[in-house]
């Protein structure tokens, strides 16, 4: 197994080299070079824990690390950092089965893959005898930040920068950023949105001057995103766990298909499940459930990709983009790797935020089902789940559940359905309360007390004291000044 970018320029290279670059210098992104099968059937899997399935998968994408080392990177990301035993419990709500993904450091699904990046990073820069510090840069739209920061604080041979949108993320997302502790850490606001920071990240990753300077002093640059391939394949695991478990407790038989819903910005989430899918978990369809920023939604219906329009901020933050990175990946896997294809598109997109696929994309899209929400239609579900169901979801599941409802209105169809939840409840909590009626609070803290009081949910751990640390981040610059910030802080 190698990785190539998919825009084709780059010669084919191996994992750990994917790894420590993060995106390919074509401005592409690594995809690997085909899609293993699973070597057991979903139900010859039935009894393994989220450790086996994670170090079986690991090892067929990343085969030039030993079994030995992914089992220990596996133990080291999935241990009592999570909550749960389980590490990915389900539950079943309102005729959906979802999956609990935020029972890491942060509350929300970016721990599933940051609590082990770190780790498969270490051992690449090992494996590829890379002398230079990895300088992570990683652009947030609130939720992979804080999960970057856990991940990488204090990870020796690594310095980890994170840039936010100033007024894009909720109040405890940005706390939980600004109080991080670690001598390698470095957090950012820019005054500008998440496409903004995400375009410049991007663009200092392929300015090749800055790179030569770069590598002059000592560093080599690395992403956190879900760029990174080292990010995507880990979100593989949970759900291919997920269908085992629907095995073990008798939900589904031995090779029947399931939906899959995912709320969705980077496209990273989604395109796991089609990863699984192609593993050979069988899959129906699936769901792919935007905000008001429903750029995909229209995609996926029409197979015209328009950006041509303004970002609206949410009460769904973490899925307020225009630009989603991953689709890159599904449109190489779907041309069947027709790197000038993807070349060429993307530069439509570079040029003029706009492109349409050919009809071969446009037919292995119908594997998709796309819809969205609105901020009040969000609350509305967060209210119905809870008060018919005493079931507690955030805003980004809720999207996920609506959209889910809509499909159902639509198509009638009752196959058995997993619903990625996302993020804790908690951590939007000031949203929550509005949608159940709980009056509100004076800051992001007293609302999650308020939610305990009401709801009886255990507060997830890292959220507990968050208003007490001391704010060790208070950086607030301009898009273009994210470059010095840099070079500044790596000397
Ligand atoms: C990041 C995030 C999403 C979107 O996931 P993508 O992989 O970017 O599509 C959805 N919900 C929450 C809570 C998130 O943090």
């Amino acid at each position: 197994m190698f990785y190539r970018s998919t825009r084709g320029s780059s010669e084919k290279i191996n994992c750990a080299s994917a790894i420590i670059k993060g995106i390919a210098g074509d401005k592409g992104l690594f995809v690997p070079d085909y899609i293993p099968k699973l070597d057991l059937l979903p139900y010859e899997m039935v009894g393994l824990s989220y450790h086996d399935i994670a170090i079986d998968i690991l090892s067929k994408f990343f085969p030039d690390m030993e079994v030995e080392e992914i089992r220990e990177c596996v133990l080291s990301a999935y241990d009592d950092k999570f909550s749960d035993e389980e590490i990915v419990p389900l539950s079943e709500a309102g005729g959906a089965w979802f999956m609990e993904l935020y029972h890491g450091k942060t509350a929300a699904f970016k721990d599933m893959a940051l609590s082990i990046l770190p780790h498969l990073m270490t051992l690449a820069i090992k494996k590829e005898g890379e002398e230079r510090t990895i300088a992570i840069l990683t652009a947030t739209s609130g939720d992979t930040g804080k999960a970057a920061l856990e991940g990488f604080s204090d990870v020796p041979g690594t310095e980890i920068f994170v840039f936010y949108p100033s007024d894009g993320v909720s109040k405890i997302q940005k706390r939980q950023m600004t109080t991080q502790e670690g001598k390698n850490t470095h957090v950012f606001g820019i005054h500008g949105n998440f496409d903004d920071a995400q375009t410049e990240v991007k663009r200092i990753f392929n300015d090749k001057e800055v790179n030569k300077a770069l590598s002059e002093k000592g560093y080599l640059l690395s992403s956190a995103n879900s760029i990174n391939i080292g990010r995507l394949i880990p979100q593989i695991v949970y759900y291919v766990y997920s269908y085992v478990k629907l095995i073990e407790k008798g939900e589904i038989a031995p090779e029947e298909e399931i939906n899959i819903v995912v709320p969705t910005g980077n496209f990273g989430n989604i395109l796991a499940a089609y990863y699984a899918g192609q593993m050979g978990i069988p899959v129906n369809c699936f769901i792919c459930a935007s905000n008001v920023n429903h750029v995909l939604t229209d995609f996926i219906n029409t197979g015209i990709y328009n950006a041509n329009r303004p970002l609206c901020l949410t009460n769904s933050p973490s899925m307020d983009i225009l630009v989603s990175s991953n689709l890159e990946r599904l449109l190489y896997h779907l041309s069947n790797g027709s790197e000038e294809e993807i070349y060429n598109l993307m530069s439509k997109l570079e040029t003029d935020r706009f492109y349409e696929v050919n009809s071969e994309i446009k037919q292995g899209l119908e594997d998709f089902y796309a819809g969205f929400a609105d901020d009040n239609e969000t609350l509305k579900t967060i209210e119905t789940l809870y008060k018919e169901e005493g079931y507690l979801v955030d805003t980004h599941t809720a999207v996920g559940y609506k959209v889910y409802q809509d499909y159902i209105q639509e198509t009638s169809d009752n196959t058995v359905t997993l619903i990625a939840s996302t993020a804790s409840g908690y951590k939007f909590a000031e949203d929550v309360n509005q949608a159940l009626g709980i009056k509100k609070s004076e800051d992001g803290f007293e609302a999650i007390k308020k939610l305990h009081r009401v709801t009886g949910v255990e507060i997830p751990e890292g959220l507990k004291e968050l208003d007490k640390k001391e704010i060790l981040h208070e950086g607030l610059i301009e898009k273009d000044e994210m470059l010095s910030a840099i070079e500044k802080n790596l000397k």
